[in-house]
């Protein structure tokens, strides 16, 4: 079946003792045993819950891996995922990262002698010249968030392949619907849930799928013993959540798609940062491994005192941080998301003072870019009198 049917149909035939449609939410954490030495397949619910296995069929299924796992963040998730490694690793990440995870690394991980080297993932002469005999794993985000620099998924996969690494993908700005990395030769595909697979900014979760059978009981393994694990009801609010993720999706692209078309004709923006225009650098990698593009943009005023009036001016959209929710949300990740991240870094990578990120919700087009407009003039009003 397609995906949009598999979507909407989470869990709707899952339950067999009265049908329901949508899968009933189990908040038992204890599940008696018919008689000794046998179980129904459920014993306690860190181990397996049913609503929580659920959830965790469906998105193995959405990414086409072999197992999937649900934690209460994606933190939690990435956490359980880097608690495979140990004293002396050391992994290659993308450079343009998430800060939760940059800092989870550098401020946590580095405690446990793991440690990390920042790359463009898409260069492989750059990956090459990193890798160490004690390299692990590539870490990807593709697009990253906000430069949306683009990694070639297959052709890093068969690079890390050929070295024994494993390769990690954070999908979390795609989701499967837009880009599914183990089709292309990840191991290990991690969601922060909380973003599009939840959708409308009201749940946290972390999802994790792999691919084999032996990373698949090792991270089984992991979820269990650290126990980070998402609970019933915040599973069940995740699928009612991702029945609607095909349409959703769908608009977050056209409304990005044309906001950053009309941003970019725009007298006071100097760049637009968006894997579906053609004029980005890798879009022709970004097609061919991708079947659609996310709602999230970023974009670099001429002046960075334009931002602050901008922010104070927009009033449909909300200054704040997270992304792929329904709700428009405008950021400034130098303060705000990357403020983990060192000055010198972000300025490498080009997160500087004039950088604004959009995530563009599901609201009427035409309403966004007024609000937009407005919010423009008045800024340029203000700073250049005009
Ligand atoms: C938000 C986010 C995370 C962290 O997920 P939480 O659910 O907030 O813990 C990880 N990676 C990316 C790309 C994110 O956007």
């Amino acid at each position: 079946m397609k995906i949009e049917s598999r979507l909407a149909q989470i869990g709707s035939v899952a339950e067999p003792v009265t049908g329901a449609v949508s899968y009933p939410i189990y908040n038992a954490t204890a599940f008696r045993h018919p008689k000794l030495g046998q179980s129904t397949g459920f014993d306690y619910s860190r181990s397996k819950n049913p609503t929580r296995a659920v959830l965790e069929e469906a998105i193995a299924d959405l990414e086409s891996g072999d197992a999937g796992f649900a934690f209460s963040t994606g933190m939690a998730a990435l956490q359980t995922i880097f608690a495979m490694f140990r004293q002396g690793d050391h992994l290659l990440v993308s450079l343009d990262l998430y800060g939760g995870t940059y800092r989870l690394i550098e401020q946590i991980m580095s405690r446990f002698g793991v440690t990390a080297t920042y790359v463009d993932t898409n260069q492989l002469d750059e990956l090459e010249r990193h890798r160490t005999e004690r390299t692990r794993a590539v870490l990807i985000e593709t697009p990253t968030n906000p430069l949306m620099m683009i990694t070639d998924l297959e052709q890093v996969s068969q690079w890390a392949k050929a070295h024994g690494l494993l390769v990690i993908v954070d999908n979390t700005l795609l989701t499967p619907f837009f880009q599914r990395p183990l089709e292309w030769g990840a191991d290990i595909v991690v969601h922060s849930a909380t973003k599009y697979l939840g959708g409308h900014n009201d749940v946290l979760a972390g999802l994790v799928v792999t691919k084999g059978e032996e990373l698949s009981k090792e991270m089984g393994f992991l979820h269990n013993s650290i126990g980070a694990v998402l609970g019933a009801n915040d599973s069940w609010l995740l699928m009612r959540g991702m029945k609607t993720l095909a349409l959703r999706m769908e608009r977050h692209q056209a409304n990005a798609t044309a906001i950053a078309e009309y941003l970019s004709g725009h007298p006071a923006v100097a760049e637009v940062f968006y894997p579906g225009l053609p004029s980005h650098p890798d879009y022709a990698v970004q097609c061919k491994q991708s079947s659609g593009n996310t709602g999230i943009f970023s974009f670099k005023v001429k002046d960075s005192r334009y931002v602050e009036p901008i922010l104070r001016h927009i009033r449909l959209i909300a200054f704040a941080e997270s992304l792929g929710g329904v709700e428009s949300l405008m950021t400034y990740p130098a303060v705000q998301t990357h403020a983990d991240i060192p000055e010198e870094i972000r300025n490498r990578v080009g997160v500087d003072d004039r950088l604004l990120r959009f995530s563009v919700g599901i609201e009427h087009v035409d309403d966004l870019l007024s609000d937009l407009e407005q919010a423009f003039a008045a800024a340029r009003a203000e700073v250049d009198k005009v």
